[in-house]
């Protein structure tokens, strides 16, 4: 799992936190119960790191600490709320791209209106709408991805390296496979 992942399911553990302790009627404490079990299997999927950034405890009416941005989703206005996605990164990573004559671009979008999730879903959230055109491709690949370990994996594909660095590891390209043929269609 990526540290970008972890972070997203413990965002979504520490929000469901907050929004379920201490100052519950009796009624509740059934909702309570499924709530805290949702957030033990999140920080179980998150790791061992999940403890030394879990808050112990929360008070009523505290609204999660993190960061959070507003999105409106250029093509059906939705509102969502994003936590840190590293989108500013992955722009970065695109503009050197292109900076090298490569024909790609990335949008955020939600995920309805990249058809990943139904239109009638009570939730949604964003994705990277990532779009490439190889030199003798006619048409532009289109693939999905938050995860910005794939965008450094296509920049170093596209560089001919055959591994990137991130968060001081060196990761060979051989390990990201799949994830190139996501982005590049190959
Ligand atoms: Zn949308």
């Amino acid at each position: 799992m990526s540290k970008n992942e972890k972070i997203k399911i413990l965002a979504t553990a520490a929000a469901l936190s907050v929004s379920g302790v201490s100052c519950n009627s009796a009624e509740n404490d059934n909702n309570d119960m499924e709530k805290q079990s949702l957030i033990e299997k999140l920080k179980g999927l998150a790791g061992k790191g999940a403890k030394t950034v879990m808050p112990e405890m929360a008070m009523c009416y505290d609204v999660p600490a993190q960061p959070r941005e507003e999105f409106t989703c250029p093509q059906c206005g939705e509102l969502i709320y994003v936590w840190d996605d590293r989108f500013d990164e992955i722009k970065t990573i695109i503009e050197r791209l292109k900076a090298k004559s490569h024909d790609v671009k990335v949008e955020r979008i939600c995920k309805k209106c990249a058809g990943l999730i139904p239109k009638e879903s009570y939730d949604n959230d964003i994705t990277f709408k990532f779009s490439y055109k190889a030199p003798d491709a006619k048409e532009y690949h289109i693939a999905y991805s938050t995860n910005i370990v794939d965008f450094y994996a296509l920049e170093a594909a596209l560089n001919g390296d055959n591994q990137f660095v991130i968060w001081g590891d060196s990761i060979p390209l051989s390990e990201k496979a799949d994830a190139l043929k996501n982005m590049l269609g190959r």
